[in-house]
């Protein structure tokens, strides 16, 4: 609050217990009101204009409110215009404290559903014990029933607010399914504070958000900026209701296990709530650093105050805006100080609190959610959760394959027995009764009968039914759907442009080890190398950190004696940023897809085509495709009879990349080159004549080609360049007739007889 209505509190304060002097109150709030809606008419809620970075910020609420008026100008207004009207409305609850009764209040105790969203490579190292901790800081936060609020200066207490607000751990999914209220994502996706924050959206590699309309969000995860402890978004904004929520970096979150000093006793998840729910910080809207007395958090029982305390400072402590004893109230959970330090909330911001939650659209529907109730249980109630096999939307050249389907008990009692049915492309139904022995709320893996596929795409359903032999109470969660590729086989040369418009081309699979069968490559005729189209990997619009994208070929018959296997490519990439660059990765199997072999990997600037930084989706220009090369000869060739050649994406929050013209091929040679050294051919020849050697043609000086009479037509020399295995003589302008080619060794010379013809 600021200094003029510091003073009527102040005179309050001084009369504990007395008679108020209702008539003088009432005209003081009158003109409180008058005061804050003026400071709210001229920008009281200008984030906009202060941008200064801070460091260490635990909050960073400020700069991203400031960010996003700065996108969206006119949501600015609106904004304030509805903090006016909230300011109003605010007022008429403050005064009902002070014996003038009114509607607008919470009069019960209100209890918040929470989901924890925990987004970790490791999400497990948060436990449910940890988690429980935080639920159980903010319960006795905002009851004002936490044991360190005996540290409340005496000159304080008075206004020690005791709110309505509670929390749980919601107990149903929106599906109204039994949860636990704590969702664990295995993910490399740290959060990137403000609107489309990865964390919080499963393209970007985070966690969906829960319908807010039932439910707080809470994202724990590690912040891209590790100095940051957490961020909300405060009511009003009119922002997509998928960014609400908060976010709260995972070594400042509960009181135990990753919670690290000195931001482990629950406090950052404490002050964020307090702006989901329309709190300022205590010096008001502006930056920490920016020194302004008029600059208010709109509550009338804090202290002005000037800027934010880090840290742990000594009582009283007064500034440039509270200038005398008691001071600021830096120990006031919407400060910045440690969390050892803060210790309560004023009854002006639980009213506040609890005013917000009545008043913005977006929180009133907390109050009659029922996401603190668990859903009654049916007898006989099986989920379908997700298909386990076919793995990743791919199967590897074979003609059957075993559906597993991913399910959970969510009856009251144990699952003895259920029916796992399969349809492939809406076609018969296989089904294979399955006996268990599933507890209620338990999870298990349903293995089926195996069942005959054929090479291509294809969707697949798998449902389940009769659990305990009876029918399921609630067949809405039964069944699971998705798409999957068959790889089908060819022989060697093969070639792919991505030239046909279906796709994937015919025997080759696509598939991505992510739970979102969108990240899948798709052909793009808005690129290519040659021809019209060509493939993208989408690490765009889907920026799955660490997960990998992948096109497979056929299954390849390659000739036993093979003598090289070679695979030649376009590629076109960009990079969105210097530091992060994904990965092409070229793997093949031998065995059908049962463990594949890298050999070739490439990322950043060695795969890269273009040194320009794109932020936006990458389309490469037509001088941006490089030819590339791997070579599988060491691996492959003499040695195995059938190839499978995986190209991976591997995701690293970068760019598009591309791949066109893929040419996977074989070269046996014949047995006399291998047996004499070289090979001259063909004979009899048009005039195009190749000169073949092997293993190499290192000790062959010169060439020289001589007609009937001796003169010489046709020659060349290696003294200084080597020569290449593989030679062309070009005779097409010489007449028909018999010619004689000298091969020059450093050991030896050897002349051959050639015709020829036409
Ligand atoms: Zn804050």
């Amino acid at each position: 609050m600021n200094k003029s209505e510091y003073f009527s509190i102040s005179f309050l304060k001084y009369m504990p217990g007395a008679f108020l002097n209702l008539l003088f109150l009432n005209m003081a709030l009158i003109m409180r009101s008058l005061l804050l809606l003026c400071f709210s008419i001229f920008g009281y809620f200008s984030f906009a204009q202060n941008t200064t970075n801070v460091t260490p910020e635990r909050c960073i609420t400020g700069s991203v409110m400031d960010k996003f008026f700065k996108d969206h100008p006119l949501k600015k207004a609106a904004f304030d215009q509805r903090q006016i009207e909230f300011q109003k409305r605010y007022e008429l609850v403050r005064r009902q404290h002070r014996g003038f009764p009114v509607q607008q209040r919470i009069s019960t105790t209100i209890t918040i559903p929470v989901v924890v969203h925990i987004v970790l490579s490791d999400p497990s190292i948060v436990t449910d014990d940890q988690v429980q901790s935080q639920i159980d800081v903010l319960n006795a936060d905002y009851a004002g029933m936490n044991a360190d609020s005996v540290k409340i200066p005496a000159a304080f207490k008075p206004v020690f607010g005791k709110g309505q607000l509670r929390f749980c751990l919601a107990q149903r999914t929106p599906q109204n399914n039994p949860t636990n209220g704590i969702i664990r994502l295995s993910s490399n996706t740290t959060s990137v504070p403000g609107e489309g924050d990865p964390v919080k959206h499963a393209s970007q590699g985070g966690a969906d958000v829960w319908d807010v309309t039932k439910y707080l969000n809470i994202w724990v995860c590690k912040m891209s900026n590790s100095t940051d402890l957490g961020y909300t978004f405060m009511p009003g904004l009119g922002i997509d209701p998928s960014e609400l929520g908060f976010v709260n970096a995972y070594h400042a979150f509960g009181t135990t296990g990753t919670a690290t000093a000195p931001f482990n006793k629950g406090r950052t998840a404490t002050h964020e709530i307090g702006h989901y729910f329309n709190l300022q910080h205590i010096w008001g809207a502006n930056s920490c650093d920016v020194s302004s007395c008029a600059d208010s958090d709109n509550v009338d029982d804090t202290p002005n105050q000037d800027k934010c305390f880090f840290g742990i400072p000594a009582f009283p402590t007064t500034d440039a805006c509270t200038t005398v004893s008691p001071g600021v109230m830096f120990m006031n959970f919407m400060d910045y100080t440690d969390d050892a330090t803060m210790c309560l909330f004023t009854q002006g911001q639980a009213d506040r609190m609890e005013t917000a939650l009545t008043s913005f659209p977006e929180l009133i529907p907390l109050l009659s959610s029922d996401g603190c109730t668990p859903p009654a249980l049916y007898s006989n109630d099986a989920e379908a959760q997700k298909a386990i096999n076919p793995a990743n939307n791919i199967i590897y050249c074979s003609g059957t394959f075993i559906p597993q389907l991913q399910i959970r008990n969510i009856a009251s009692q144990p699952l003895n027995s259920v029916r796992l049915n399969v349809s492939i492309d809406n076609g018969a139904v296989t089904s294979s009764n399955i006996n268990l022995s599933l507890p209620s709320l338990a999870t298990t893996t349903l293995t089926g009968d195996a069942i005959n596929i054929t090479p291509g795409n294809h969707t697949i359903k798998m449902f389940t039914s009769l659990p305990n032999g009876v029918t399921d109470q609630r067949p809405e969660n039964d069944t699971v759907s998705t798409i999957f590729s068959v790889i089908g086989t060819s022989a060697a040369p093969i070639t792919e442009g991505f030239e046909n418009n279906s796709f994937p081309p015919a025997g080759w699979g696509i598939g991505n080890n992510s739970d979102l069968v969108e990240y899948n490559p798709t052909r793009v005729a808005n690129a290519a190398h040659s021809g019209t189209a060509s493939l993208k990997f989408d690490n765009h619009n889907y920026q799955l950190f660490g997960k990998y994208a992948l096109l497979s070929s056929p299954k390849i018959n390659i000739p036993i004696n093979a003598d090289s296997v070679k695979i030649t490519f376009w590629r076109a990439a960009a990079q969105a940023t210097s530091n992060v660059a994904d990965t092409l990765q070229i793997l093949f199997s031998v065995d059908c897809g049962q463990t594949f072999i890298s050999a070739y990997k490439k990322g950043g600037a060695s795969l890269r085509t273009t040194e320009t930084l794109t932020t936006s989706d990458y389309i490469p220009a037509a001088n941006e495709w490089v030819a590339d090369t791997a070579d599988l000869t060491s691996y492959v060739a003499g040695k195995y009879d059938n190839l499978i050649v995986q190209f991976r994406n591997i995701n690293g929050f970068g760019n598009n990349v591309y791949l066109d013209d893929i040419n996977i091929k074989t070269i046996t040679l014949p047995p006399v080159l291998k047996d004499k050294g070289y090979l001259l051919a063909p004979n009899p020849t048009a005039g195009n004549l190749i000169l073949q050697h092997y293993p190499t043609a290192s000790m062959l000086k010169g060439i020289a080609v001589y007609n009937s009479i001796g003169q010489l037509v046709w020659k060349d020399d290696y003294g200084k360049t080597p020569a290449m295995t593989s030679i062309h003589i070009n005779l097409s302008n010489t007449a028909p007739g018999i010619y004689f080619v000298r091969l020059l060794y450093t050991n030896k010379v050897i002349t051959e007889k050639i015709l020829k013809i036409n």
